[in-house]
């Protein structure tokens, strides 16, 4: 389990998960969080519920999203009506009492609540974790490389101000493990679109050219950049440089496993503890 030092201090529970620590068999192997995939679900449950009871999460409520490398972010205030979301049976696993719900289609959560769990996937993308001490608002978002390229990482921070009255000078962020610029690899198309939603000046200190016509990126440090354009203080922001594609002891990774089986690592988060 990683966490971030910067949230230490406060009263908010967040950890992102590794591929270690878990029950899954190969190609699973061990800690895989994901119920979509093929994986045993009485495994990824006592896996999921291993990580709650590691950070010591007390909701029994728990959303999570179905992601598509959208932009899309559901807010979950007092007023949620979770009826509106589709329920997945948790019965007769290690998550049984809970209500697991999923937002669909969907790729960043928040929330104010403290009786809700928020839980996003990953295996290369990028995990961002936001929280504002003052209002107590959190936010858990997946940024791969369209959600970095359509700025996910500011339509958080929009919502969080917006809709729950946070100020962004006060806003805490931590950006998880995922693939690293010795790694992620990508085309010129990739590149291309990059530019039309980020000025060239700051594009050049995130991608690399390879003398074999490829480009590495580094997703990592352009949502850090991403994350102080819109005015989070750098000193406000952790990053976690750790490389999941050559970090296959610790890390699941989706390019590793060439599209193929895979675990899927979590972020958690739950306000208020
Ligand atoms: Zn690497």
């Amino acid at each position: 389990m990683n966490q971030f030092k910067i949230f230490e201090q406060e009263s908010f529970r967040h950890g992102v998960t590794t591929r270690l620590g878990g029950i899954s068999n190969p190609p699973y192997d061990t800690m895989n969080t994901s119920f979509y995939g093929q994986d045993d679900k009485q495994h990824v449950m006592t896996n999921i519920k291993r990580s709650l009871d590691t950070l010591g999460m007390t909701a029994k409520t728990i959303v999570a999203t179905a992601q598509v490398h959208s932009t899309t972010i559901l807010s979950i205030n007092k007023a949620f009506d979770f009826s509106a979301l589709r329920r997945f049976d948790t019965s007769h696993t290690a998550l049984d009492g809970y209500d697991l719900y999923i937002a669909e289609k969907t790729d960043g959560l928040i929330t104010n609540r403290t009786d809700v769990i928020l839980m996003t996937f990953y295996a290369d993308c990028v995990p961002i974790i936001l929280y504002d001490p003052i209002t107590g608002t959190a936010a858990t978002v997946h940024s791969g490389w369209r959600g970095t390229k359509n700025r996910i990482g500011q339509i958080a921070i929009e919502s969080m101000c917006s809709q729950f009255g946070a100020r962004v000078q006060a806003i805490r962020a931590g950006i998880g493990q995922s693939a690293g610029k010795c790694c992620y690899e990508v085309d010129f198309p990739v590149i291309e679109a990059f530019e039309k939603n980020y000025p060239k000046t700051l594009l050049s200190g995130a991608v690399f050219p390879k003398d074999y016509g490829k480009y590495h990126l580094d997703l990592k440090w352009l949502n850090s950049q991403l994350l102080q354009m819109n005015g989070i203080l750098p000193q406000h922001i952790e990053v976690n440089s750790d490389c999941t594609i050559c970090g296959i002891e610790k890390y699941h990774s989706h390019r590793r496993a060439a599209g193929g089986a895979r675990g899927t690592m979590s972020a958690l988060i739950q306000c208020g503890l």
